[in-house]
């Protein structure tokens, strides 16, 4: 484990060789959409692709955690901080170029400025990701989505850096989509962009469509308090019998329940809000609650959506951080 000292070297280093933004102890709360995270030794921002690969080059030679961010809207950081470095793939990398049916665009593009961009070209076949607050890289990392549908249907291919700076191009066949999970999520890499094949469309009837969509989203989902979106995955085995994991969640008598800053929403029960200010042991705790009292009442074991990064920066889904604090403790509500 680096100390601080050797951070402030490598900070240093990485300010005269590349074009990053290298921030020392960085207060995770600000990159997380739940507000929630330490601070982390460091945390870079490449300032285009060719940056990133300089970045870990860099990188590459020091022995410490190295992590990969988006907007932080699929990510729970720990309340103890990060020992190591966030590389964070954000707006300098935003790039957007269409031509004729396809759209190259590079990994930190706001996903809802992507999905406008490419709708007002009169294409369509992205409309439905048009609310999900993340960047491009994160969604592909995540195949996000929603109706159903998830952002890998319509991927040709994504360009990634290894953690040396290796570039390699991913086809869809590689990212072996399936839902809200990519394989790339199994290897350490940074996407750098990606392209997309979309079809022809009305660009006026798609414009409709998105404004659906956000009024849909508006109306079911918390939106004046900090969160990470749905916490758990539907399992369409689950959804036949019970419904969806915000359903049984409420059915279990659990929606508004508090822990600390952290409440289940009374709008929303698949989601978990932050009141005030908030640990990542607040959430866990809820997190762990709700997946074993839907359990112990229907049978099923709800799988998290959301990534929780330990301080040694391991990235797993939260559900099994929840576990490992709270298997043994008194949990009753
Ligand atoms: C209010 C709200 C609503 C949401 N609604 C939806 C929804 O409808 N559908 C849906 O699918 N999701 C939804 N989400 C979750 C989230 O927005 C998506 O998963 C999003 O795509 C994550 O992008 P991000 O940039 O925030 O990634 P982060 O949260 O920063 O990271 C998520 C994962 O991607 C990895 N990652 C990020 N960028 C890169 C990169 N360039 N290279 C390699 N790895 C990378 C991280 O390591 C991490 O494993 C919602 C979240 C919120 C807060």
């Amino acid at each position: 484990m680096l100390d601080r000292k050797a951070f402030s070297d490598l900070a240093r280093k990485l300010r005269s060789s590349t074009q990053a933004r290298v921030i020392e102890a960085a207060d995770l709360r600000r990159y997380s959409r739940w507000k929630i995270g330490g601070v982390a030794s460091l945390l870079i921002e490449p300032n285009s692709v060719d940056d990133v690969r300089r970045v870990l080059a860099v990188l590459a030679e020091v022995p410490c955690p190295k992590i990969v961010i988006g907007d932080g809207s699929n990510l729970l950081f720990d309340s103890r901080g990060l020992d190591g470095v966030a590389i964070r793939i954000g707006a300098p990398l935003s790039r957007i170029k269409i031509e004729g049916n396809t759209a190259r665009v590079e990994a930190g593009s706001w996903v809802p400025h992507f999905a406008r961009a490419v709708g007002c070209s009169g294409l369509g076949g992205i409309q439905h990701t048009i609310g999900i607050p993340g960047t491009v890289g994160g969604l592909i990392l995540m195949n996000g989505g929603s109706q159903r549908k998830g952002i890998g249907e319509n991927l040709v291919s994504a360009r990634c850096a290894d953690m040396r700076g290796d570039v390699r191009e991913y086809t869809k066949a590689d990212c072996a989509f399936s839902y809200r999970h990519s394989a790339l999520q199994d290897k350490a890499l940074v996407v750098l962009d990606a392209v997309f094949e979309l079809t022809r469309g009305n660009a006026g009837e798609i414009r409709r469509e998105m404004i659906s969509i956000m009024a849909e989203r508006r109306r079911k989902f918390p939106k004046n308090l900090p969160n990470c979106g749905s916490v758990f995955l539907s399992d369409p085995e689950m959804y036949g019998v019970i419904g969806t994991p915000g359903f049984a969640v409420e059915k279990v008598g659990l929606k508004g329940l508090r822990r600390g800053g952290a409440q289940i929403s009374p709008l929303h029960a698949n989601f978990i809000v932050n009141v005030d200010d908030a640990s990542s042991d607040d959430v866990l705790w809820l997190i762990h609650r709700m997946r074993t009292r839907v359990h112990e009442e229907t049978g099923f074991w709800m799988d998290c959506e959301v990534r929780h990064v330990a301080p040694d920066g391991a990235m797993r889904m939260a559900h099994g951080s929840a576990a490992e604090k709270f298997a043994n403790a008194t949990v009753g509500v």
